[in-house]
């Protein structure tokens, strides 16, 4: 439909080539909706989750109104982790590669501060960041909002929930009063509508459907008696054999028994909460987005603001209490015109939870027999690639090219034999396929990166 096409609206043409590039040919629903009042200059309200398009329903917006020319911070979205920050930053770049000479400047939290003052000082145009580190930076006067035109606050009630408000109030008295807010959020309760209310004007409200198209998420529940959770668990795996699955627990302790019971069954998985220390959970999210680990188990909490794209099952392996947090998990599947299935086990005490998503998505149940999939003893899953990890990074001057040169070089893997790069301040990690495992390792045990010896060793 020509209507659903991005050039109808008055982008720059710059902006509209690059989309053809990136291979946005129709925009998703939150953009059709929103892009117009966005483009206008009106304050928005968007009830959207992540992979409905967001981040472009926004981006979009802000690009076209950069003056690149003035290096000063014109656009600032606040997210309430830094996964969600990352990915919003990461699109952000993407969009805005029509556009020569735009500076994204990340601020999160976690990651030393002087880097990113240095940045701020070489001159931003936009910048992302959570609550916690913008105020630090506001408080030591290394971040200038005078210039700022659009804030964006990017899942607003995950933000509030995590109890940054008064971080939000004290960044926004910062900003110009004549700005442009922009405010997403999955869900708008009472707090939501107040906290709009003080920093909004006449905002247009825009929202797009809770519940995901039974098209694209096939959604089924299975019963099983309490004792057979774990068995159900298996069964599942067995019969749909997904690639890539997030398996969702209530505790900390569920998720380590998950993970514990998938991998005695020869099926790779990592379980992801609280517990772990900051460099452990980036391990994890960095092995599981690298296609190096094929199952992920974790709470609600630790799974937040995860981004994989191509995650092809979310398994329930517990239903939440609150239908919204169902809709949000299985959310994270079938993004962006690629199917999903989301699988849940309940018991019989569970039943009212399943009867909670039935109302709130206002469509009926599909439901499965356990006993009726197709059970496979000898199934097991082995994610395709393997994560090595550099005991050089950043500091030692490493670079992605780096890596790609003394991998496609000496030690003589060809280029599609080699995934993500990820380079940190002392380490850096690579992924590559299994077969190459042992040669890389050899490589290692002699070769260089930049000229120097780096020890390598592969991750779990
Ligand atoms: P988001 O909700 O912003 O996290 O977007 C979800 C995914 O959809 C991202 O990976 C985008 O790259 C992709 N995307 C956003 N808009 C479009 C579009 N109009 N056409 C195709 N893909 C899109």
């Amino acid at each position: 439909m020509a209507g659903d096409s991005f050039s109808t609206l008055p982008l720059s043409p710059a902006l509209i080539a690059n989309l053809e590039s990136l291979g946005y040919l129709k925009m998703t629903a939150i953009q059709a909706q929103g892009l117009p009042h966005v483009l206008a200059g009106k304050d928005l309200i968007a009830k959207a989750k992540t992979g409905s398009g967001k981040t472009a329903t926004f981006g979009l917006g802000l690009l076209n109104k950069i003056n690149p020319r003035f290096f000063g911070v014109q656009a600032m979205i606040l997210c309430p982790t830094r996964e969600l920050a990352d990915q919003v930053g990461k699109e952000l770049r993407k969009l805005a590669r029509g556009i020569p000479n735009i500076k994204v400047v990340m601020l999160t939290g976690g990651k030393p501060f002087w880097p990113q003052k240095s940045s701020l000082e070489y001159g931003a145009h936009i910048v992302v960041g959570t609550p916690g580190r913008i105020q630090d930076h506001l408080g030591k006067q290394t971040l200038d909002l005078q210039g700022l035109e659009v804030l964006v606050l990017d899942e607003a009630d995950r933000m509030l929930d995590m109890g940054f408000s008064a971080e939000i109030n004290s960044i926004i008295a910062s900003t110009p009063s004549q700005r442009q807010t922009l405010l997403f959020s999955a869900t708008y309760p009472d707090t939501i509508e107040k906290m709009s209310r003080s920093i909004q004007r006449q905002p247009v409200t825009v929202t797009v459907e809770s519940a995901h198209q039974a098209e694209v998420i096939e959604q089924v529940f299975y019963q099983c008696s309490k004792d057979k959770r774990q068995d159900g668990l298996l069964a599942l795996f067995e019969h749909y054999q997904p690639k890539t699955t997030l398996v969702f627990c209530h505790t900390k302790l569920q998720c380590d028994e998950v993970a514990i019971c998938l991998r005695k069954q020869k099926i790779q998985a990592l379980a992801l909460h609280g517990d772990l220390e900051q460099r452990e959970r980036d391990q994890i999210l960095l092995r599981f987005a690298n296609h190096s680990c094929s199952v992920l188990v974790a709470t609600d909490v630790a799974a937040r603001g995860l981004d994989i794209k191509s995650l092809e099952a979310v398994i329930n392996f517990e239903l939440p209490h609150d239908p919204e947090i169902y809709v949000h998990r299985i959310g994270r599947t079938g993004r962006a015109g690629e199917k999903g299935i989301a699988l849940s086990i309940f018991t019989a005490s569970e039943k009212l939870r399943v009867e909670g998503v039935e109302s709130f998505q206002n469509q009926p149940g599909t439901f499965g027999k356990i006993s009726a999939l197709k059970r496979d003893a000898q199934f097991t899953l082995q994610a395709p690639m393997v994560t090595i990890q550099l005991d050089a990074g950043r500091k030692a001057k490493i670079r992605p090219g780096d890596i790609l040169g003394a991998l496609t070089g000496d030690a003589g893997l060809s280029g599609s034999q080699i995934g993500k790069i990820d380079i940190f301040d002392i380490v850096s990690y690579f992924a590559i396929e299994r077969e190459a495992l042992r040669s890389v390792l050899d490589y290692f045990a002699e070769g260089k990166v930049k000229g120097r010896n780096v020890r390598a060793r592969k991750m779990g």
